[in-house]
């Protein structure tokens, strides 16, 4: 196994040429910085070829190198580093290594660098063998091809720089300089301009490589630059105004000369400097020096301006002030208005920019500056605080009380809401009219209230409210209480014999939990109207039913019922009947007045008459009296009845027959209607077959018949 191990080691330095101006003002310089960077190992190339006259490094691609380290950057000045390189590949041929690398250096605007670049080369082998080394060094800088001026049929490796002849041990080394231009003249800004070399290490003997050499390869380079010519293009930044032309040229070791004017609004020149800020001053008899700033930069004075304040509605004590364009503001008055808070400063009257003392002035005139406003705020209630009564009854006043704190200048109002458990859904508590209120006898049930206490500004009438804690009113059913029982009706038993029966009227039930107690609507029952009272009455429970029932429970009292009967008779039955339902007994009577005449009469035999052999002419029976042959009947009851006369003989020769006042005969029974009078004669026949005195011939009886 070969094992090649190749160390390149870099020292990199710069010196400054011209970095202090001897004379005059210190010139500003941007550092001269650069970057070497060895290429990765995937770009670096190596050849193992039989030829070496074949080798043609733009294409030679065949076996690469690997390195142990691919990549090493250095950058700026100043700073050295060692790339180490080893070789790892085993190789039976010619071998040659190509290592390139770029270099990049930055170079400020206008500027053009030189830079010489020397390196010292040290090779060293570190066993006996048979090789020749050399070092070449190339630029393909855009893809230029690899200059190579070893020659393989060089057998003595003549060219290069450093040759390790045959078996010879000790190190050989070289020098060599390539100074490179670097050329921003033309450039307006910073440029990194990079170049691209490679190193170049060989041997021609083919058959060296096929033992394990090792060997050391040691290189150093130094930068250094220096300006390419002595006249210098100098910036001129107007600094935020206007100036042409934009530079110039000047010479190291004069003066610059008249310098341009520039312009800008809102300030006056006040000369050219070497920075941005503070620095020194260049005028035309400034001497330019060696090094002069790359740039020079105008100042500038800001003019001042009158600031009028316009207070906007409001009043301000200040009226103007003066101003610095380009500086902050002075201190800005503070205005104030009635009802409104100031906003701050704006450069329109609507609308605008704000301006306070921070910020720059930018107008390059005499200008006002408006004062803006908003309403100032309400400020809320605060420690609102509600506390209620908890529990009540329905009717009993719940007393309540609403603490806060408030701010003055404020009118305070409090408005009630009745909400859920969570305070959300709040409802406002109004009265019969729709006017705002608060609750004083809540219905019966679960409540929640909570206050909104409102302040308004008395200035603006803007408002700010705030929301109590949630209060819970529990409020019961009130018991009504009976001042007055109802009456209850008589039951009849013919209608109805429970209870139910009964009528319940009047009555009075009140709220005595209420100021005045109230009347409470609703009606009074029997507590059970299927109970039957006893023939003499009695007293039974009565319950009040509220309409209301939400707001009220029931209540009990007494009424006392009577019971009566207005009988349910059955049919008359001689002149009596009987109640079906109480078993009373009903009599009927009625009264019939009979006036008797004397009925007393006299019996006279007539002429004989031979037509009927008989004394009947002018004979025959004639009461003693006048009318001593009438009988009255007169009803004076309720019912019309009938009246049947009868005569009953005594001496079977006289007979009796009646008749009514036209002398008709009748026959009984006769009709005898309410409040009517009748009147019947009693007509005798027949000759008594012995004389009579004061003798009873017969007897008259009066019946009276139906009436029921
Ligand atoms: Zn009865």
């Amino acid at each position: 196994m070969t094992r090649w191990m190749r160390i390149l080691c870099v020292m990199l330095c710069l010196c400054v040429l011209c970095g202090i101006a001897a004379v005059g003002a210190s010139a500003a310089s941007e550092s001269f910085s650069f970057s070497l960077k060895l290429a990765s190992a995937a770009n670096c190339r190596s050849y193992g070829g039989n030829n070496i006259s074949t080798f043609n490094p733009q294409n030679a691609d065949k076996d690469r190198g690997s390195y142990e380290s691919g990549t090493v950057e250095v950058t700026n000045n100043g700073t050295s580093s060692t790339i180490h390189l080893k070789e790892r590949k085993n190789f039976k041929n010619a071998y040659y290594l190509l290592l390139p690398f770029t270099m990049t250096v930055k170079v400020p605007a206008y500027t053009c660098y030189k830079v010489t670049l020397s390196y010292d080369i040290k090779l060293q082998r570190n066993a006996n063998g048979e090789s020749w080394y050399v070092m070449e060094w190339t630029d393909n800088t855009d893809g230029a091809a690899y200059k190579r001026t070893y020659s393989a049929n060089n057998a003595d490796a003549s060219g290069g720089i450093c040759r390790l002849h045959s078996s010879a041990k000790s190190a050989c080394t070289g020098s060599g300089t390539v100074e490179l231009t670097f050329d921003n003249l033309n450039g307006s800004a910073q440029k990194s301009m990079t170049r691209e070399y490679a190193i170049f290490v060989g041997n021609s003997k083919s058959n060296s490589l096929l033992e394990s050499y090792h060997h050391q390869l040691e290189t150093t380079f130094t930068l250094s630059k220096k300006s390419c010519t002595t006249t210098k293009t100098v910036r001129l930044n107007a600094n935020g105004g206007k100036v042409s032309p934009a530079s110039k040229v000047v010479t190291c070791g004069s003066t610059y000369g008249t310098l341009p004017t520039p312009t800008r609004t809102g300030y006056d020149f006040d000369g050219w400097y070497t920075r941005e800020s503070s620095g020194t001053k260049v005028t035309a008899n400034t001497s330019v020096g060696t090094d002069p700033p790359t740039t020079l930069y105008a100042h500038w004075k800001g003019k001042t301006y009158t600031v009028t304040f316009d207070a906007n509605g409001g009043t301000v004590g200040m009226k103007s002030r003066t101003a610095t364009y380009g500086s902050e503001y002075p201190a800005l008055p503070a205005p104030t208005r009635e009802g409104y808070s100031f906003d701050g400063w704006y450069t329109q009257k609507t609308g605008g920019t704000k301006v306070d003392e921070n910020t720059t002035v930018t107008t390059a005139a005499n200008h006002t500056l408006y004062a803006h406003w908003h309403l100032t705020p309400a400020l809320a209630p605060y420690n609102v605080k509600l506390e209620m009564d908890e529990t009540g009854v329905y009717g009993k006043r719940i007393y309540h009380h609403v603490g806060y704190s408030s701010y003055d200048n404020h009118t305070k109002e409090t408005t009630w809401y009745a909400c859920d458990e969570n305070g959300d859904n709040g409802i406002p508590i109004t009265d019969e009219n729709g006017d705002p209120t608060y609750p004083t006898t809540p219905t019966a049930g679960v409540h929640y209230y909570y206050v909104l206490v409102t302040a308004t500004r008395k200035d603006n009438g803007l408002q700010a409210s705030t929301k109590s804690n949630v209060v819970c009113v529990t409020v019961t059913k009130a018991t009504p209480k009976i001042t007055e029982p109802p009456t209850a009706a008589a039951l009849d038993l013919a209608v109805g014999n429970t209870l139910a029966y009964s009528t319940l009227t009047g009555g009075t039930a009140k709220n005595n939990n209420a100021r005045p107690s109230t009347n409470v609507a609703g009606r009074f029952v029997w507590k059970d109207d299927t109970v039957k009272p006893p023939r003499n009455g009695g007293r039974y429970a009565v319950v009040f039913q509220p309409d209301d029932t939400q707001n009220y429970e029931t209540a009990e009292t007494t009424a006392y019922v009577s019971v009566t009967c207005s009988h349910k008779f059955g049919a008359w039955s001689a002149g009596r009947r009987t109640c079906a339902v109480c078993g009373e007994e009903d009599v009927r009577t009625n009264t019939v007045t009979i006036t008797w005449g004397e009925l007393a009469y006299t019996y006279t035999d007539g002429a004989w008459n031979p037509a009927t052999h008989d004394y009947d002419i002018g004979g025959g029976w004639a009461p003693n009296r006048k009318n001593g042959d009438v009988i009255t009947v007169q009803n004076e009851g309720a019912n019309e009845v009938r009246v049947r006369f009868q005569y009953t003989k005594a001496d079977t020769a006289i007979g009796g027959n009646f008749a009514n006042s036209d002398g008709d005969y009748i026959y009984s029974p006769i009709d005898l209607p309410v409040n009517r009078t009748k009147t019947v004669l009693l007509c005798l026949t027949g000759r008594p077959g012995k004389a009579l005195n004061n003798a009873e011939i017969g007897s008259v009886t009066v019946r009276l018949e139906g009436g029921y």
